[in-house]
């Protein structure tokens, strides 16, 4: 792929093989620290900006920008090159900003709560496409620094890891943003995982774990037939000793399926051993599931059980789910083919 945030520095270097040596650095420093666009590189001579602007097109296309929670919460529906979708969700709090990116156009994982899942595999994302989400939502959020980028939207990052590495070494070492506040995502793919343990950048991992015995893991998060949690928990914990991180459990309540005492102290027994936090995530509702999310009693209930057993546990907000832009929500337009109700137990 050739857009705008595509090409690494060699590469950018070698389309301005004819300038004098300073350029790419003009050039490198006002697309990334700055956020500048082509045209707005004014250093740059007029024909060159122009050049670079023909040659190197942006990889997005602005579908639609949804709006909600009194403009804390953004959500965009972009057209890629080839026609396909993705969404991307900005995030003010009082002390940070955070973008939710896509790494996949659609999902392979399958897993039936989810309605990226429930619509399928598309395409593998570019590095420039991963990061252009965070220039525009940077772009987007005006005076309000873009402090954090979780890699938690359409796709599995394991499951692209190239690009999705490139991108997180680009938002690092060029855009400035941190270690700790970079957030990968996986359902738990776990030669991912090992491979990320050995990687030179301590960014924080969660895992959609949403079940702690394999039987119920299986049907809820399919590819845990191919991972089982002994090898996932193990690579959790390579993935902890290496890089030092807080390791975080994601948890979609589901009524009657995983949101009883018996999970919670299973989920506590595995939470303590890796001394992860647990991030409740109530079940956002989405077309193709036939089940409901807990009760929010029940949530709390389940949260004071954890507590209780010593562990770190929230509860995650709601945040955009009038404008279908919660966890588990973004299937940009696509249609969900419907999936069986997994057992209540
Ligand atoms: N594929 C990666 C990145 C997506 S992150 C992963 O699975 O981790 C999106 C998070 O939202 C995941 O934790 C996912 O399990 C969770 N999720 C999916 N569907 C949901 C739903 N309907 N309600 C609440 N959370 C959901």
């Amino acid at each position: 792929m050739n857009t705008q945030y595509d090409p690494d520095r060699a590469a950018l270097g070698d389309l301005l093989a004819a300038e004098p040596r300073y350029r790419i650095d003009q050039l490198w420093d006002g697309l990334y620290r700055q956020g500048k666009e082509f045209a707005e590189l004014t250093t740059l001579p007029a024909a060159l900006r122009a050049r670079l602007a023909e040659e190197l097109p942006p990889a997005l296309t602005e579908v639609t920008r949804s709006v909600t929670d009194e403009g804390d919460t953004t959500k965009w529906l972009w057209e890629l090159a080839g026609g396909a979708r993705v969404e991307t969700v900005l995030m003010h709090y009082e002390d940070r900003s955070t973008v939710c990116v896509s790494t996949q156009a659609g999902c392979a994982m399958a897993c039936g709560f989810c309605a990226t899942g429930q619509a399928g595999f598309e395409r593998q994302l570019s590095v420039g496409e991963i990061v252009e989400q965070v220039m525009a939502a940077r772009r987007a959020a005006g005076g309000r620094r873009v402090s954090n980028v979780v890699f938690m939207g359409m796709g599995e990052p394991l499951a692209n890891f190239d690009a999705v590495w490139a991108a997180v070494h680009r938002l690092h070492d060029d855009v400035g943003i941190g270690a700790r506040h970079l957030t990968l995502s996986t359902v738990g793919i776990v030669p991912g995982i090992r491979r990320l343990a050995g990687e030179d950048l301590p960014v924080n991992l969660a895992v959609s774990l949403h079940a702690a015995d394999d039987a119920l893991r299986d049907e809820l998060v399919p590819i845990n037939r191919r991972y089982p949690l002994a090898e996932l928990t193990d690579a959790c914990e390579a993935y902890v000793e290496a890089t030092h991180r807080r390791l975080s459990f994601e948890w979609a309540m589901i009524e009657g399926v995983n949101d009883r005492f018996a999970d919670a102290d299973r989920l506590a027994g595995l939470a303590r051993r890796l001394r992860a936090h647990v991030n409740l995530i109530p079940l956002n509702s989405t077309p193709g599931y036939p089940v409901r999310g807990s009760s929010r009693n029940r949530v709390h209930a389940f949260h004071d059980r954890l507590s209780a057993a010593g562990v770190n546990v929230t509860v995650r907000d709601t945040r955009g789910s009038d404008i279908d832009a919660a966890c588990g929500q973004l299937r940009a337009g696509h249609e969900a083919r419907p999936v069986p109700a997994p057992r209540r137990r």
